[in-house]
């Protein structure tokens, strides 16, 4: 993944083409949320929901959407997996303080095939949002260094 950090306050200028196949995107745009959520939701921590419009084609679109939607729910279910069978268990052997880190261990070790799965095939677009940036993460470099240049006027800009 190729990692462009821009400040949160500059609304980022996305070359005119879609995000995945590289076709021109004539107008149609993907409305992407940030990754407020994620495993670490189980710790009740909730981001700032941030969106940004994406290009691209309508195919593409669904699939991104798709991927994306398709990741939230694999987190959910599995996070209500592991609290439904093996929450009762912890109560009894895990001490209180500590059951909330282990439930994110459980959570973040079920997802493992997947993480491994995401670094193979990263996703198209991703986002990424700090308390005062914010990370737009691109599979392809092309699509990155030509959206860190249209946004070479924000103050830090960065390909990692
Ligand atoms: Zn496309």
């Amino acid at each position: 993944m190729y990692d462009v950090n821009l400040p949160k306050s500059h609304s980022p200028v996305f070359p005119e083409r879609c995000v995945r196949c590289g076709a021109n995107s004539e107008s149609y745009s993907l409305r992407i949320w940030t990754h407020s959520i994620g495993w670490w939701t189980v710790l009740g921590v909730f981001g700032r929901g941030f969106k940004v419009r994406v290009p691209a084609c309508r195919g593409c679109g669904l699939r991104i959407r798709v991927q994306r939607v398709g990741e939230l729910i694999a987190i959910f279910t599995i996070t209500i997996l592991v609290m439904f069978f093996v929450g009762p268990f912890l109560d009894e052997v895990v001490p209180r303080a500590l059951r909330r880190w282990v439930a994110v261990g459980l959570v973040v070790v079920c997802m493992s095939p997947w993480f491994f799965w995401e670094n193979f095939f990263p996703p198209y677009i991703g986002m990424t949002a700090y308390s005062k940036s914010v990370d737009y993460e691109f599979r392809d470099f092309d699509y990155a260094s030509d959206f860190a240049e249209l946004n070479s006027d924000a103050e830090w800009v960065k390909i990692e």
